[in-house]
């Protein structure tokens, strides 16, 4: 059997809040249930996104809550070289292509209807390139990856799931500009570096899986379990953000709040306990369930 590892992988673009902190604590259990342990890395490659001190207080507010970690956290930022390896692996397999399109070329050439958050298909205008003819370009451009699969997944939590990516998107941006990777080229090189067993985020991301699996298969690593749980929603149904009041962590750390009442809260959520009564997540290991959490999301 493997060594189950998880990992942790917060983005420094703002503060971390009650959600993300189920999120977290779900995958730190997950791992720790298994007799395994998560790793850190904070996505800090949406440079002109981070916030000044996120990443500190990211890491104190996860450490507040009692999770830890195996080694150093790494930060993505610092892994543009291997980022640029597996794009240079991508370009020799032809497996990407440079794309000059705008939003706008992009929305004009696009016919079919699209899901709102996924932004219309792309119409593979760009597609009849080789990687090469990148030398005769004299405007920017983004790599785009080929789809030529949609990869069904069995979710730890979901069970079987597929996502059709040519409505979701299509042959999607793995590199956006000179030295600027794309969030699933960069998860997946990332993920695999660490020797990530288990990838367990909100369910938000599920659209981004298939694409991600065909990332490992063309990069011919191991692809890595993944659990997609739902989210932590306000009162509107919409997911959790500052109109829905101050869940920050580091807010509640500020007022004095203990972690424990945190994730006793959490816990409850996650229909480990009956009360809300306080806890540690350490104490919470022998009680992990992961089909015990409620499939609609948190309110
Ligand atoms: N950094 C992403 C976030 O904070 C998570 C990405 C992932 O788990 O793959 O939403
Ligand atoms: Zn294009």
């Amino acid at each position: 059997m493997t060594i189950v590892t998880g990992r942790l992988a917060p983005s420094p673009t703002g503060a971390q809040h009650v959600g993300n902190a189920r999120t977290y604590l779900i995958a730190w259990l997950s791992a720790r249930a298994a007799g395994g342990n998560v790793r850190l890395r904070i996505e800090d490659i949406d440079v002109w996104r981070n916030k000044p001190g996120a990443a500190d207080e990211a890491i104190d507010d996860l450490r507040w809550l009692g999770l830890d970690w195996v080694g150093d956290p790494v930060f993505q930022s610092a892994r543009l070289p291997a980022h640029v390896a597996a794009l240079e692996r991508l370009k020799a397999l032809e497996l990407v292509y440079p794309c000059t399109c705008t939003r706008a070329d992009i929305a004009a050439a696009a016919s079919a209807p699209h899901a709102e958050h996924e932004g219309p298909t792309y119409p593979r205008t760009c597609a009849v390139r080789r990687a090469d003819d990148v030398a005769s370009l004299t405007v920017p451009y983004t790599w785009r990856f080929r789809v030529n699969d949609s990869p069904a997944f069995v979710d730890g939590y979901g069970g079987e799931t597929r996502v059709d990516l040519n409505r979701a998107g299509g042959d999607f941006i793995v590199w956006r500009s000179a030295d600027v990777p794309a969030y699933q080229l960069a998860v997946v090189v990332d993920d695999a570096e660490a020797g990530v067993t288990e990838v367990v985020r909100g369910d938000d991301l599920i659209s981004s899986t298939p694409r991600q699996i065909l990332l490992y298969r063309a990069l011919g690593l191991p692809v890595p379990r993944f659990v997609h749980v739902p989210l932590v929603v306000g009162a509107d149904g919409r997911r959790l953000a500052k109109r829905h009041g101050d869940t920050r962590l580091s807010a509640l750390r500020a007022t004095g709040v203990r972690p424990e009442a945190v994730v006793g809260l959490l816990a409850w959520s996650c229909g480990w306990r009956r009360d809300m009564e306080p806890i540690s997540a350490a104490e919470l290991v022998p009680l992990f369930d992961l089909q015990a959490i409620p499939r609609e999301p948190f309110v």
